[in-house]
């Protein structure tokens, strides 16, 4: 259930309005960045009485909400959730272009890509320490060396880094080096780390699982909001289908859904959608056009020798070309892509 109070309520009305669904139990969520105050209830209490509390004094109406996230809909929380991301604000007219390695192989490799990527265009830097990989076998990344590398690449190159955090033990020592905790699709539902999370501050990016409904990475993104972390940017990367011909199946149909249904920021991620890196150009355009907030992009100098992902990498040159196409597309779409200032 939400409450929306009257545009001029009184912090009085409100505070009653708080006490009342308090004293039944219940966890308030507030929302305050429109044009009215809007309460959000979640949590298990005693039983609310829906009229008494809409002829509480300042009270404009109660609504039931069907759906069962709560704070990361658009229900409560109407206008666009704002991150900010280095010297741009996802979430505006503003794309966010984050690109990089698939996984961080080393200092001098790292510090390449990231002055190549944001020579391009690009507004932050990607590239994984840690790596989900599905095989035992597979390389398993540089862990804290790693993290250490990007930071001096964004000392280097002013890009804010986005990189995987995959266990909740180790937030605190991802959240020392990078600006956007990401959650991989292997951990959209490690509900421990999704709380670990939810009581940091720093940006998160939560991708949708690999066999995940639209409603379960919402529910994903419910419980980051609910632990107190609202800056969350949900990515669609793509999902598992009989379709055999791509890697995943990139489900353009979720960027509209989860417009609609959530005022959190929307990410694309071609590059696990598609998993060959010459889709990963029109279903950039794609994503975009279907009103995505930005896109992570896996570029990599040398592809065919990249420790993970080189199928579905671009390489520089590739990635400068698509962010020029971008840039010509961005304002048919009411967006804008901001040029890094070199750092
Ligand atoms: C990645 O971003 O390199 C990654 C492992 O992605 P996902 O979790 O979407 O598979
Ligand atoms: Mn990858």
């Amino acid at each position: 259930m939400i409450v929306i109070m009257v545009p001029n309520a009184s912090t009085h009305e409100i505070s009653d309005v708080i006490t009342r669904i308090r004293a039944a139990g219940y966890d308030v969520h507030l929302s305050e960045g429109g044009a009215s105050t809007i309460i959000g209830i979640t949590g298990v209490g005693s039983p609310l009485n829906r009229e008494r509390i809409g002829q509480m004094a300042g009270v404009q109406s109660v609504m039931p909400v069907s759906h069962p996230y709560k704070v990361t809909s658009r229900a409560y929380h109407p206008d666009d959730t704002h991150i900010p991301l280095g010297t741009i604000t996802v979430g505006t007219a503003d794309l966010a272009i984050i690109a990089g390695p698939c996984s961080v192989e080393g200092r001098e490799s790292i510090i390449e890509i990231a002055h190549a990527v944001r020579e391009a265009g690009a507004n932050a830097l990607r590239g994984g320490a840690f790596k989900p990989r599905t095989s035992p076998y597979s390389f398993q990344g540089l862990g804290e060396e790693g993290l250490r590398y990007l930071a001096e690449a964004r000392e280097q190159t002013g890009l804010p880094v986005v990189t995987e955090v995959m266990d909740s033990a180790m937030v605190p020592v991802v959240c020392a080096y990078a600006d956007v905790l990401q959650i991989g699709a292997r951990n959209m539902q490690n509900y421990a780390l999704l709380h670990a999370v939810g009581e940091s501050q720093h940006p998160v990016l939560l991708k949708r699982g690999i066999s995940s409904t639209i409603e379960e990475l919402l529910m994903a993104a419910e419980y980051i909001l609910s632990h107190g972390n609202r800056r969350v940017m949900l990515c669609e990367r793509g999902i598992r289908t009989y379709e055999t011909a791509t890697r995943n199946t990139f489900d353009i149909n979720a960027i509209p859904v989860l417009k609609q249904t959530s005022h959190l920021p929307v990410i694309a991620d071609p590059s696990h959608g598609t998993g060959k890196w010459e889709y990963v150009e029109s279903v950039s355009m794609a994503a975009i056009a279907a009103g995505a907030d930005g896109l992570i992009l896996e570029v990599h100098q040398d592809p065919e020798h990249a420790a993970s992902d080189g199928r579905q990498s671009l390489k520089p040159e590739r990635f400068a070309a698509l962010v020029t196409k971008l840039r010509q597309l961005a304002p048919v779409v009411d967006r804008r892509l901001i040029f890094q200032p070199p750092g």
